[in-house]
């Protein structure tokens, strides 16, 4: 309980108005997870376990019944979305179509109000570390899918968010991009020491980026350890077939 970076703890949601059949069923059932400073965890379970939902109640996105998010040490709920110093990622990369890749890094710090000469500080540093410094000109519609999504992180990284939430942002990207923006996500993720969660229902991805994996199922948290942990002992039925390991 101490020490952990973020703190998610005993978090329960309903949807109202939901489909299942009974109608009491919780999207979130009473779902605990430390994540430590610096790490890299996954969050991997099938198709409509609750991964997005998860990551939307951190980012006060969406309101949840019961339980309570820190993040280094304060209580989420008491900060406005805005204030939450919390990254997002998504599968569409939603970049503003109008405006050049250095603008689209830069929008964030502008909002802030930085001074200028920082703006430009960090949009470059940003440029540099998604390997896209010649492209600062071009406008989305120039890029590939994966270009893209390099800047979509970019831009979420520039303003030096606590906490970065990736919610399967590969995708929709074609497998060999996908495969080198993995390998690059997870070398700027060291090289930034930032502290991440990261969502998909791919196992390779999970297994190759993680520090920790959480499998999910149905709202819960079925098992939590190291990529080899997971993989070598899965502690249930579940784990054990959505991971495809049935010795
Ligand atoms: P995942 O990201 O793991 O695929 P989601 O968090 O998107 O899962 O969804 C979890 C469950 O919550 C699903 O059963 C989905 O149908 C339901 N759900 C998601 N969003 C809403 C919503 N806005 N209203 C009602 N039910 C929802
Ligand atoms: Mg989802």
């Amino acid at each position: 309980m101490m020490n952990s970076y973020v703190e998610i703890n005993k978090v329960t949601k309903y949807f109202s108005g939901s489909r299942d059949v009974d109608g009491s069923k919780p999207v979130l059932d009473q779902l605990s997870l430390q994540v430590k400073e610096g790490e890299l965890v996954t969050l991997l379970g099938p198709s409509g376990c609750g991964k997005s939902t998860l990551l939307r109640c951190i980012a006060g996105l969406t309101d949840y019944e019961e339980g309570d998010v820190h993040l280094d040490g304060q209580d989420l709920a008491q900060l406005e979305p805005k204030r939450r110093q919390v990254g997002m990622v998504f599968q569409s990369y939603a970049l503003f179509p109008n405006m050049t890749v250095y603008d689209n890094i830069a929008f964030g710090l502008v909002m802030q109000r930085l001074p200028r000469k920082e703006i430009t500080q960090r949009t470059m540093k940003m440029l540099e570390l998604i390997d896209m410094t010649d492209k600062s000109t071009s406008y989305p519609h120039q890029l590939s899918g994966g270009q893209q999504q390099r800047v979509a992180l970019a831009r979420s990284l520039a303003i030096q968010p606590k906490l970065m939430l990736m919610d399967e942002p590969l995708s929709a990207l074609d497998a060999k991009i996908r495969k080198h923006l993995r390998a690059e996500i997870r070398r700027i993720q060291r090289e930034l020491g930032m502290t991440t969660i990261f969502v998909t229902h791919d196992q390779e991805e999970a297994l190759t980026l993680s520090d920790r994996i959480c499998v999910m199922h149905e709202g819960r948290i079925e098992q939590v350890g190291t990529p080899e942990e997971v993989y070598a002992r899965p502690l249930t039925t579940f784990v054990a077939k959505f991971i495809g390991n049935y010795n």
